[in-house]
């Protein structure tokens, strides 16, 4: 994220949240802290828990033996001390040891049971306050005392507590023991031992009270809680483990979508290559900081710099296009390095760029900074294989408002530093403003030309050199300009290829030259010119330059081999693999490629025999050059003629104006000629006349007895 100049501001734009490593911890991090602290509640509380369930279960036990012994000596008192003193039999005694004929006592009985049970782990007392004959030495100790203190105001309380004897701890139970029913209380009242005789029902007689080692019990809930707390460990443990991976796995899958969706909007709004914006991205945030700055009450004025390297295009032919990319990187870097933070650069054309700086614009810096990046430029380069040296030149716009009418006046600038020599900056200037208008003019006509399907073509005659007779037309684009003119080409395709315009426009000539020429003879041809943006990567829009040319046929019903598709070597200038990729596609439909305005420029040799192209056409500069009978273009066009002879080439000569030049370039061995010699560009009704004029030509030929008529120049 340190790149800077529009690819910072780029990138930080649209920040969205990212799925990071941290991401994950932000959100299992909580999760795995809710966890430990349940786990460690559960390490704190649960052994306390489980100790309190355990004295409460035994409490519990306690509790029923106690009732139970009550029971067993309510059953003893009524089935066996009753009957055998109504039978007189037995007699209940409490020292029934040595007697044979007595039996226990029901206290005798309870008090009995505790001696058997005092060495067990759950023991048993009855104890009282009253002086029971036989028990002179049972005295209560506090436990019990208290118990029996509680038990005078709440006889139905229950009494417990834990103590430590003989280093084992003890849970102490207590109830009270008392009088149940009227067959009790009379036998207490009568029996002359006993140390009151008031009894009633209900009144307590004693502390009953179970006592129990409750030190197995304390050790299981223990071991329990050990067990316990192992297992949620684990499982905690293995829940945030889980957890983890699960919330990493989606964290990855979700980072790499966020990382695939955050390239595919890059590369939506930047050149791959360079990384600067694209037009339309530019256009954008540029839109959206003067809006910015307007409504922040700043000075909306920016400085628009429209920079071009000067002759681009022989650096690729000379060193190939993989150099031309080189370069291209390079000079980004150097802007870039030239600029401020903030400021923001686009690639609005193969070697186009645009710039601009929104805060702090002063007319005296902008000229500077347009004046440095011209120096800049014109230091070396060095590229992996080349040290090169090129130069730029610039034009620049200082103002607000529509950020395509800056560019507009930016280029109108940038046309200024090139006519004036190139290597130089130029400011827009007020005189320029006329020009301004027109191009804005001419971008508005294009506009409303293609939105009203009012464009025209004209169509030129080819003639086959040897016989002259038709071998075709060119169809030319004509743009009227409303007066019953026309705006030449040469004007507007520039123009419309630079505002996204060409797709549209070229496609609309394609299927007009088809629907025109399928209706002429089947072995006429017809010439479209194709614009090098209507290839890869160009403003061909979604669909291909080959899907557009096999529609066009389908529609039209056109046999491919009468459809000859004219480029120029500029359509090198990007892409190289897949330009070459579309014109093989072409080839493929069978048309015929013909590579037009053969040797201006630097023509790419390197390439020719790499192209399917099956014509050239020698440029119009070499044919007048002949006119003026120059023997060093006679010698280009003989060695044109040897070079496509030696790749099987055609060759078409165009810009024909005289007889001699004909001639001449017959005699190099020219296959086809094309000028206002033989035709100027016509509309579409002068086809039929044109057509039939070539027809008795022909018939002319075949009756030799008759005139003889020197083809369709003497309809020209
Ligand atoms: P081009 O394809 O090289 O077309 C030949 C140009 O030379 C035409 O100019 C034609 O009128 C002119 N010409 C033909 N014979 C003579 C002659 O004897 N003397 C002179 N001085 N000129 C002659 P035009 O119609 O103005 O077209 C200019 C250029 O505009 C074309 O050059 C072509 O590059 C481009 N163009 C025309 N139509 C289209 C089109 O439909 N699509 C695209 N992309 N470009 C087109
Ligand atoms: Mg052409
Ligand atoms: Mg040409």
């Amino acid at each position: 994220m340190t790149t800077q100049n529009g690819l910072s501001r780029e990138r930080a734009a649209p920040r969205q949240w990212l799925w990071r490593p941290s991401t994950v911890w932000h959100l299992v991090g909580p999760m795995i802290a809710l966890i430990a602290i349940g786990v460690g509640a559960v390490w704190l509380y649960l052994p306390q828990a489980m100790q309190a369930a355990a004295i409460d279960a035994a409490y519990r036990s306690n509790i029923d033996v106690a009732e139970q012994i009550k029971i067993t000596r309510g059953y003893y008192t009524q089935h066996v001390v009753a009957k055998a003193t109504a039978a007189g039999t037995l007699n209940p005694s409490a020292i029934h040891a040595g007697d044979p004929g007595a039996i226990p006592l029901p206290a005798t009985f309870v008090q009995d049971i505790s001696n058997l049970l005092a060495q067990k782990a759950t023991s048993l007392a009855l104890v009282s306050p009253y002086p029971w004959p036989h028990r002179a030495n049972r005295t209560m100790d506090a436990f019990q005392q208290r118990a029996w203190e509680t038990f005078q105001q709440e006889p139905d309380r229950i009494i417990s507590a834990t103590e430590v004897q003989n280093g084992q701890r003890v849970l102490r139970v207590a109830i009270s023991d008392r009088m149940t029913n009227e067959a009790c209380v009379a036998c207490h009242n009568a029996d002359a031992y006993s140390p009151r005789h008031d009894w009633a029902i209900g009144d307590v007689r004693a502390v009953m009270e179970v006592r129990r080692v409750i030190e197995p019990y304390l050790a299981a809930a223990d071991g329990r809680s050990r067990r316990i707390i192992l297992a949620v460990a684990c499982t905690a443990l293995l829940v945030i483990l889980l957890m983890t991976a699960i919330a990493m796995a989606v964290a990855r899958s979700m980072r790499s979508k966020q990382d695939v969706d955050r390239h595919v909007l890059f590369l939506a709004h930047h050149d791959a290559m360079t990384g600067a914006l694209n037009r339309s991205r530019f256009v954008s945030l540029l839109t959206d900081a003067i809006a910015h700055s307007k409504k922040a009450g700043r000075c909306a004025d920016v400085a628009l710099f429209y920079v071009d390297i000067d002759r681009f295009k022989e650096v690729n032919d000379r060193l190939g296009h993989a150099a031309g990319d080189q370069l291209i990187t390079a000079v980004v870097t150097r802007l870039r390095d030239r600029l401020r933070d903030d400021d923001m650069i686009g690639r609005v054309g193969g070697d186009e760029f645009v710039i601009a700086r929104i805060r702090d614009v002063d007319a005296a810096d902008t000229v500077a900074l347009a004046e440095a990046i011209v120096a800049d430029m014109a230091k070396p380069f060095l590229l992996a294989r080349h040290t090169l040296t090129v130069s730029a030149s610039v034009g620049v716009r200082i103002g607000t408002g529509e950020v395509e009418d800056l560019m507009r006046a930016a280029d109108v600038a940038l046309y200024h530093a090139k006519n004036l020599g190139r290597s130089r900056a130029v400011l827009f200037s007020e005189d320029m403003q006329d020009e301004l208008e027109a191009r804005r003019h001419l971008e508005k006509t294009i506009r409303d030309t293609s939105r009203d399907c009012r464009f025209e073509l004209h169509f030129q005659p080819l003639l086959s050199a040897g016989d002259r007779r038709l071998h075709g037309f060119e169809a030319l684009l004509r743009l009227p300009d409303g007066r019953g003119g026309y705006i030449p080409p040469a004007q507007f395709i520039r123009v419309a290829e630079e505002i996204g315009m060409i797709g549209t426009i070229g496609a609309w000539a394609l299927h007009h030259a088809c629907m025109v020429a399928a209706r002429w003879p089947d072995h006429l041809i017809i010439a479209v010119n194709l614009s090098p943006l209507q290839f890869a990567s160009g403003q061909g829009g979604d669909a291909s330059i080959v899907d557009i040319v096999a529609e066009a046929l389908a529609r039209s019903g056109l046999a491919p081999h009468r459809l000859e598709l004219e480029v120029t070597e500029s359509v090198l200038l990007e892409s190289t693999e897949v330009v070459i990729g579309e014109l093989n596609g072409l080839k493929a439909l069978g048309t015929t490629l013909v590579l037009d305005d053969f040797g201006t420029g630097y023509s790419s040799l390197s390439y020719l025999w790499k192209l399917p192209f099956d014509r050239l056409k020698i440029d119009q500069s070499f044919v007048a050059a002949l006119r003026e009978e120059s023997r060093p273009a006679l010698q280009v066009v003989r060695t044109i003629m040897a070079l496509s002879h030696a790749l099987s080439m055609q060759v078409t000569a165009e810009g024909v104006e005289t007889e001699e030049q004909a001639r001449l370039l017959t005699e190099l061995g020219c296959g086809q000629l094309q000028g206002y010699l033989f035709g100027r560009p016509s509309p579409e009704a002068d086809l039929p006349g044109l057509v039939l004029a070539d027809f008795e030509a022909g018939q002319a030929v075949a009756r030799p007895r008759k005139a003889a008529r020197p083809g369709l120049a003497v309809l020209a």
